[in-house]
């Protein structure tokens, strides 16, 4: 969603005649676009912010901004720390930056803008073109939680569960496809929550399916609990949804799920499985796992490795448990660090073989693979499997942008390597 974020304050900031730069050197406005979901992110953006004070001194000193939900947790704190921010921006105020920094210009003096305001934001954001020419981009149709799980500062930093007019998303779906977009990734902290006016993301989708130039949907991310059956049903109809369900479980074990707060059981979730297993036996699943949950014994953690083994999850990821401050879990009692990287280690080894296994029968195979790019560095291409595989490849220039077939020669972990075939042409007689 950061990526998407910062997009859309680039599409702000051009408005008052910023253009972006890659050479740090040269800014005359640094913006940070913090994420409060990774470990120790408070303290990596002071680190941040010490590097650009060091760059730049004080003398030639840019216009700092901190953007995000970091800014958002530590809004005033953030300016009385460190004074070399001068304005500090939440996730649901930055459809105001371009008046926030006229305001800074004018009256250097520091601002904290950290209101929850999705209405406001995403009404701002129906109106600005959405420029992202890439062939795959995301599209934030919800964001927020109500959830609370224990373990997630998301509810405190994102606000309540907000899901953006439908009319617009389509629009701007639209307006992507005339900028070459093809796949397009639906965007929420719970995006299957969504729900506007009785259109869910199950009706999303197919309006979506309905732009021709779009060929690939995938949405994330998922709660177990909101996937329902229209959702699930979607799976059987829809020619463009993709078949990689991306559906985070967090532990194997009931009595983990309770204490995290997750309200949904691990019974639930094998109930989901079924169900879109029997709708296309190709469905793959991938999944979030929190490794040494405080309270997690032996027991729980087998519980764990028992259902990756079942449901054999592909490219899911899996963290040792940090806590978040603010959060019901940051109180609880933490797990040696000895036995967390251990077990962490376990599933991993479990998480990793069946992926590279997975992707080691794909050799010899012909795969479809939308072609996203050209490498900077060598002549090959890179785009994605259906599964969100990476794969790089020959292919050609005109490539870009379509579904070709291509032949798997060789893969490791993440990702596949081959060459682009010409599907053999049918001949009757
Ligand atoms: S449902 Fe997701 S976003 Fe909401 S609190 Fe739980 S982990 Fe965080």
């Amino acid at each position: 969603m950061n990526e998407y974020d910062s997009n859309r304050i680039f599409d702000t900031v051009k408005k008052i005649g910023f253009n972006k730069t890659d050479n740090i050197d040269e800014a005359n406005c640094y913006l940070l676009n913090t994420c409060h979901i990774r470990d120790k992110a408070k303290e990596k953006v002071y680190h941040e912010i010490g590097r650009v004070k060091q760059t730049f001194g004080f003398k030639n000193k840019p216009l700092v901004i901190v953007a995000g939900c970091v800014a958002q947790a530590e809004n005033e704190q953030m300016l009385k720390r460190e004074p070399y921010i001068d304005i500090v921006i939440g996730p649901q105020s930055y459809h105001r930056i371009n008046s926030k920094i006229e305001e800074f210009l004018e009256k250097q003096k520091k601002i904290d803008e950290t209101e929850f305001d999705a209405d406001l934001k995403f009404d701002y954001l129906s109106k600005l073109k959405n420029s992202s020419g890439k062939v795959s981009s995301f599209l934030t149709i919800q964001e927020g939680c109500d959830k609370f799980c224990h373990f997630c500062v998301v509810p405190y930093t994102r606000g309540p569960e907000y899901s953006r007019s439908f009319n617009e998303i389509v629009e701007e779906a639209k307006i992507l496809a005339k900028n070459g977009v093809k796949e397009i990734t639906l965007l929420g902290q719970n995006v299957n929550a969504y729900n506007y006016k009785n259109h869910k993301l199950s009706d999303l989708i197919l309006e979506i399916e309905k732009i021709n130039e779009i060929k690939r949907i995938r949405y994330t991310t998922s709660h177990p609990r909101d996937m329902t059956d229209d959702l699930i049903n979607v799976y059987g109809i829809s020619k463009k949804l993709m078949p990689l369900v991306h559906l985070p479980i967090q532990s194997g074990s009931n009595k983990i799920l309770k204490l995290m707060n997750r309200n949904h059981s691990i019974e639930d979730y094998l109930n989901i499985y079924e169900k879109l297993k029997k709708i296309n036996p190709f469905i793959q699943f991938s999944s979030d796992f929190i490794i040494a949950y405080p309270g997690e014994e032996e027991d729980d953690f087998n519980h764990t490795i028992e259902l990756i083994k079942k449901l054999k999850f592909i490219n899911s990821f899996s963290f040792v448990f940090s806590p978040r401050p603010g959060t019901v879990a940051s109180k609880l009692k933490t797990i040696e660090k000895k036995v967390s990287f251990k077990r962490l280690q376990i599933i991993q080894k479990e998480l990793f073989d069946h992926q590279i296994n997975m992707n080691k029968s794909l050799e010899n195979k012909i795969i479809d693979v939308l072609v996203e790019n050209k490498n900077k560095k060598d002549n090959k291409f890179f785009g994605r499997t259906e599964y969100m595989t990476s794969a790089i490849f020959d292919a050609n220039k005109d490539d870009v942008g379509k579904i070709i077939s291509v032949k798997i020669i060789s893969s490791n972990q993440n990702t596949l390597f081959g060459k682009k075939v010409e599907k053999s042409r049918l001949k009757v007689a």
